[in-house]
Order: structure tokens, then sequence, then C-alpha cells
């Protein structure tokens, strides 16, 4: 029996396009104006913001001033770390502050399937844990749960685990999360819409469930996963 439900977030609980199409959009277009306006709250990023300009410098990959007192050449090199796509720390901290003071004001709300809330109140009700796994921070993950378009669902939720733990596409992550939820791997089932994670969840001895929703990547066979249309599909898991 399954005593945990691990789940990913983009294409699982929340359409993909919803951080593509709202939540990132908005961090960049708020960045200059937050930037100005938390400037001297954001130090402890700056400071490694400024090592990371430098290595960039030096091996030409931006050109553009970079100045500890100037909030715009601060914002300047957020944007360039957004068009490259860089994996920094510190950027994702940075939007991560973004959102959270845009779901504050009201201004973001959090995109739920509708069968995500349901399903949560079933499996609690029969005394399962539910935990998240997802790639964003595990402060971005938060504020998904707290402001949904279904209200705070956070109280569900037991545990949530970022990158820090591991690449979700190494086993080794989901042997670390079932040994820190307190269950053998094969009491936990984990769920997402990509198959190399799964494919890594299942190698370590979880159960594993593909989630095949509108919006999401086409899905190359072969796949040796369960999959699922919504939550409404495991009733009895
Ligand atoms: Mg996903």
């Amino acid at each position: 029996m399954i005593k945990a439900i691990l789940l990913d977030i983009e294409g699982t609980t929340t359409p993909i396009d919803f951080v593509h199409k709202t939540l990132f959009p908005y961090a960049k277009a708020k960045l200059g104006e937050f930037v100005e306006t938390h400037f001297s709250a954001l130090e402890p990023e700056i400071e490694q913001l400024e090592k990371e300009y430098h290595k960039d410098f030096a091996n030409q990959l931006y050109g553009r001033d970079f100045r500890s007192d100037a909030p715009e050449t601060l914002a300047n090199y957020l944007e360039f770390l957004i068009e490259v796509d860089r994996k920094s720390t510190q950027l994702k901290s940075i939007q991560g502050k973004i959102w959270q003071s845009g779901y504050e004001s009201g201004e973001l709300v959090s995109e739920i399937f509708a069968d995500v809330p349901k399903a949560f109140k079933r499996w609690k009700a029969a005394g399962k844990t539910i935990a998240i796994f997802s790639s964003g921070s595990v402060l971005a993950q938060k504020l998904i749960f707290k402001y949904s378009n279904f209200g705070d669902l956070s109280g569900f939720i037991s545990d949530y685990f970022d990158t820090n733990t591991g690449a979700k596409q190494t086993g080794e992550s989901y042997v670390k999360i079932a040994t820190a939820m307190n269950h053998p791997q094969k009491r936990v089932a984990f769920i997402s819409d990509v198959t190399a994670e799964l494919d890594a969840a299942k190698i370590a001895g979880l159960c594993t469930f593909l989630s095949v929703r509108e919006g999401n990547g086409i899905v190359q066979p072969p796949i040796n996963h369960s999959a699922i249309a919504s939550f409404n599909d495991l009733q009895n898991i």
C-alpha cells in the first residue's frame, strides 16, 4: 500500500503554461522596479552575483557594467541571466521574492488543476503523506500551493524538495526523499509528466505514474509507467 505521494508541479499539479506564460514573464517585468525598491535587502544575492558577473565579463559573455551601488546595472545583469537561461541560485532567489510580493498583493494567483484539491482531501483522509519534488525553489513551490485558485492548499503538504536534494533524473534523489519521509521506497508513489524523471524514480524503487494533461509535451514511447489523465484516476492508490 502507498503511504506517501510525491508530486511534480509543472504538467502534474499545475499547467505548464502558468509557469512559462505567467510566472516567468511576471518576474521579468517586475525585475527593474523590484531591484530598485529592495536593493539594500538584496545584499547577500548581490555579493554572489558580483562574483558570477566577473566570470562572465572575463569570459566575454557579458560586456556591460555591474556596480554594486547601481540597481539598474544589477537589473540588466539579471535580465541577461534570464535570457541565457542560466540556472543561477541568486536569480532563482530574487525571482522567488518577486513572486512572493506578487502573490501577497493578490496580483498573482497560481493555477492548480481542479482534481488536485479533491485528491489532496481524499489522500489526507486515507492517512497518506503528500510531498512535492520540483526544480523550482522551495519558496516558489510553497507560494504555488499557498496562493492558488483553490485557496491555501499548503496545509495538505508535508514536505517540499528542490534540486538541492539532487537532480530529478537521478535515482539517488528519490532514495534520499523516501528516507527523509521515513518510508520505504516501494511505499512512495511519484507522479510526473516527464518519463526520464519517472524512470529514475522507478529504478530507485518508487511506484510511478505518468501525468498526461492538456498542454503537456508529447511523450515518446516506450512508456514504462501507468498513465493517468487526472488524479481522479488514483482513487484507491
Ligand atoms: Mg513536470
